[in-house]
């Protein structure tokens, strides 16, 4: 395997900041994997997995040790009994690549996931989720590889501490696995189901799914996905300035009930008379981030030092030719206007590396 020096990162990522890795090697192999864990250890230098770039940020004076892109390829449909199908799909295939492939099989079950960019592997760190699906539906297992011991280890989906856009990879055991791969239960024959109104909108005006053959009403709902998803710029397309980012910058919050009453309370109180945007969820009441970030004071299409935000979508920071210090300072900026006017602190979606990286 091949371990280049001083690579440039920012073109290793959507949002395209970010200087050198010290190194960087691409693996394609779970033994590659390994053998790159080795390089940093013999070294003693931190090493950092890189899936698809589509949600880090590095600092603009980039990453002292190897970065390690998973590339291992390969997608493999197998029939069980009753219409399912299980998939397999090694961490660095392209996560839209899976989609299209189920989706040309008839298949539903990410058929919503549509259009989202980055790898397969990192689908299940953040329990990847849009428009009323989430990987954590359909997923049964995910191979991984602990960093400390060098050995495999499968998870089952109940063994990856999901929740709304959290998993133990990324919480208790941050850092500790590289996924290898995933493997899905998707089925055939199955009408999708449309959760959001936003979406069976769209739907409807392609023709509607309820007379539709299933594989067809299941490639309408991808159509119809894709649309959306173009119209706030959240697909990759190198020609569109919007889309420079790393997709939602900020998690929805969910409030506790009494905090959320607390928060409409003090809109009333201020003579605020819309409706805040908020949805019930599992564990609380989701409130749209988008919303809290415009009523703040941010509007799309925000530009400052070569960073802004989206035209097309508030939650989305972009960059416009600026660095990582000034998309952290706005970042926080926001972060901090939020919390001044909402009491409610923003959970940042998008990573940055090396962790602790500031804005100053
Ligand atoms: P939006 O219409 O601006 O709405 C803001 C938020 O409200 C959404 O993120 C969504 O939460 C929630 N919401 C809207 N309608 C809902 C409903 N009927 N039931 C429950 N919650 C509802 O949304 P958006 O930002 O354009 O995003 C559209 C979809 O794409 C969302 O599902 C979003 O999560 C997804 N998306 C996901 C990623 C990612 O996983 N990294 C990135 C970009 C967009 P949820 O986020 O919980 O769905």
């Amino acid at each position: 395997m091949l371990i280049r020096e001083s690579v440039p990162l920012a073109p290793h990522t959507t949002i395209g900041l970010g200087g050198p890795a010290r190194y960087f090697c691409a693996c394609a192999t779970p033994a590659e994997v390994r053998e790159a864990l080795d390089f940093g250890r013999r070294r003693a230098l931190p090493v950092q997995i890189l899936g698809g770039g589509s949600n880090v940020i590095f600092a603009d004076a980039g990453f002292p040790g190897l970065v390690a892109n998973i590339a291992i390829g390969g997608v493999t449909f197998r029939a069980l009994d009753e219409g399912e199908v299980e998939v397999e799909a090694g961490a660095g295939v392209p996560w839209d690549t899976l989609v299209a492939e189920s989706v040309a099989r008839g298949l539903s079950g990410i058929e919503c996931l549509s259009g989202i960019p980055g790898t397969v592997g990192g689908t299940p760190i953040q329990n990847v989720g849009a428009y009323g699906q989430e990987i954590a539906d359909t997923l049964t297992e995910v191979d991984c590889l602990d960093r400390a011991r060098l050995a495999p280890v499968t998870f089952a989906r109940d063994g990856c501490g999901f929740g709304y856009r959290r998993s133990r990879f990324k919480g208790a055991d941050r850092d500790r696995y590289v996924i290898l791969a995933v493997r899905l239960r998707l089925r055939h024959g199955v009408r999708p189901v449309l959760r959001y109104p936003e979406l069976a909108g769209a739907v409807a005006r392609r023709g509607g799914v309820d007379t539709a053959h299933p594989a067809r009403a299941i490639a309408l709902v991808r159509e119809a996905v894709l649309e959306l998803r173009r119209g706030k710029s959240m697909v990759l397309d190198p020609a569109d300035p919007n889309a420079r980012s790393v997709g939602s910058f900020f998690l929805n919050p969910i409030l506790a009930e009494t905090a959320f009453a607390e928060l409409v309370r003090g809109r009333r109180a201020a003579g605020e008379r819309a409706e805040v945007p908020a949805y019930p969820a599992a564990s609380g009441i989701k409130v749209s981030a988008a919303w809290l970030v415009e009523q703040a004071g941010y509007h799309r299409g925000f530009q400052r030092d070569g960073v802004g935000l989206s035209a097309r979508h508030a939650l989305a920071l972009v960059n416009l030719g600026g660095t990582t210090r000034s998309l952290l300072t706005l970042a926080e900026e926001i972060e901090g206007a939020v919390f001044a006017r909402f009491g409610v602190r923003l959970e940042r979606e998008a990573v940055v590396v090396p962790a602790g990286a500031a804005s100053r």
